[in-house]
């Protein structure tokens, strides 16, 4: 390892920028941002860089590099000239004086160097590459960006706060590790990452009171992730979904789930299907509220997902209402519901300035053999309809809406596995519809559009499945 990372005091940083251009202004940047107060000094200074120095507390002096005279009261120079035989010099000046330095694009010319950062303060990453490429360290930030959540600063704060309290009360360090395992990846770390703040610190002292009874009970705090796995293609789940099926002892999935989505799930988490189609019996919805509460009672951490989003059509909210009466933590991931998925990748904008300026998500579910809607509140021009669940129902539908005076030849749409590799788009209007289905056997799941909007399909498709190509 040629550099050694180390993290210092800001408070203690005295930093001297030499240079004016793009480089200093980056570097003043990130100085800013951290809270460092630091001096500037180049002949030429772009713009924006003495507001950023100044802003942070700092004094600009215009005027060329000279001599070492200029580094006294400093500990970190940073020679960041655009000009190699005076960053040279610099960087030989300020090791003279026994500094810290660094130099612009050649790290070797000087002695330190400064990292790609992932500010979660107080809690903070940084990369390096010992100069080799900073293009390589930014694109592996922005990937860590992405998996470790902005809360992470409020976590290590919370837990910081508890640090001796948790100490003196179990002073072996085998059960403190045990300990803070099971809060930094259970329901306290979870309850601060979904914004619960009060919650998290609840739970924090709860767990210090449950250790004078062992750590048993703290072994057993399960929580649930009630998680929209989207409508099939696994790129469109959340990146908080993806995370949190990562950590998760075990996955209750059912039918709407994709392949692709299950996929994601690591190889380890246990599966359990809770669903209609595969099975001769599916688990009944109070069985599935019932088996989250008994897993996370457990102490596992038990995501359950659900095609599309968990609250549209989805009996989410009455599973987690079986969770909340039973006080096991959770939280709710959302997912991209089926009518966005579906109508992104057919080319059907929802609304649309000329044609549609309100659109209506409806439940197409046959009940005694009959749809009962309220039909005259469906038929309204400028309305785009969504019907979920309703391809047995379909002929009904489309006859009840001519019915209820819908022209005839509003254009119609079924898609069918929408958002994967077996989408099909079918369109037509509302009298040829119901023919088209028997002769194309279109199978579940399947989503109909009903408006003005899917006269765009032609010219706004882009998404081609392998089974339309
Ligand atoms: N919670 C889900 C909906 C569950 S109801 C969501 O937000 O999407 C199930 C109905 O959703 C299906 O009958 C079908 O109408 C629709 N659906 C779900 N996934 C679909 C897909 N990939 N393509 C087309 N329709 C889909």
């Amino acid at each position: 390892m040629t550099f050694f990372p180390l993290f210092h005091n800001t408070h203690h940083m005295k930093v001297l920028l030499i240079g004016g251009g793009t480089i200093a202004k980056r570097r003043a940047k990130s100085l800013a941002k951290a809270g460092v107060t630091f001096d500037l000094m180049a002949s030429v200074i772009a713009d924006g860089i003495t507001e950023l120095v100044e802003g942070a507390g700092g004094k600009v002096t215009t005027c060329a590099y000279g001599s070492s005279e200029v580094m006294g009261g400093y500990n970190i120079i940073c020679a960041l000239t655009n000009n190699r035989a005076v960053n040279q010099h610099i960087a030989a000046d300020a090791k003279a004086l026994g500094l810290l330095v660094n130099v612009a694009d050649v790290p070797d010319d000087g002695n330190i160097i400064f990292g790609a950062i992932i500010d979660r303060a107080p809690l903070t990453i940084a990369i390096n590459n010992g100069g080799a490429s900073p293009v390589l360290s930014s694109i592996l930030r922005q990937q860590l960006e992405q998996l470790v959540p902005k809360a992470y600063g409020q976590l290590s704060r919370l837990v910081g706060a508890y640090r001796p309290q948790v100490k003196a009360a179990l002073p072996d360090t085998a059960h403190r590790s045990i300990f803070w395992h099971q809060v930094l990846q259970g329901p306290v770390a979870e309850a601060v990452f979904s914004g619960k703040h009060d919650d998290a610190e609840t739970l924090l002292k709860g767990h210090l009171k449950d250790i004078d009874s062992g750590l048993d009970q703290l072994m057993k705090t399960g929580e649930v992730f009630l998680i929209g796995a989207g409508p099939g293609d696994p790129d469109l789940l959340t990146l908080r979904a993806f995370r949190l099926l990562q950590k998760a002892d075990v996955v209750l999935y059912d039918a709407l789930v994709s392949e692709g989505v299950m996929a994601l799930v690591p190889e380890a988490v246990e599966r359990v299907y809770v669903g209609k189609r595969r099975a001769n019996h599916s688990v009944p919805q109070n069985g599935i509220n019932q088996l989250l509460v008994d897993y996370a009672k457990q102490g596992k951490r038990v995501a359950r997902l659900k095609g599309g989003d968990p609250f549209i059509f989805g009996r989410g909210g009455e599973e987690i209402e079986t969770l909340a009466e039973q006080h096991v933590p959770f939280q709710v991931v959302p997912g991209i519901t089926a009518a966005s998925g579906c109508s992104a990748y057919s080319g059907i904008p929802l609304t649309h300035r000329d044609y549609a300026q309100s659109v209506r998500f409806v439940t197409g579910q046959l009940r005694d053999g009959g749809v009962d809607l309220p039909w005259p509140e469906l038929v309204v021009e400028g309305q785009t309809l969504v019907f979920y669940m309703g391809l047995k129902g379909l002929p009904l539908i489309c006859e009840e809406l001519i019915k209820h005076g819908m022209d005839i030849n509003m254009p119609v749409a079924l898609i069918e596995k929408g958002t994967t590799q077996d989408q099909r788009v079918l369109v037509s209007n509302l009298t040829q519809l119901p023919a088209m289905i028997e002769a194309e056997k279109v199978m579940s799941p399947s989503l109909f559009v009903v408006g003005r909007v899917v006269s765009l399909h032609d010219k706004l498709a882009w998404f081609t499945s392998s089974r339309e190509a």
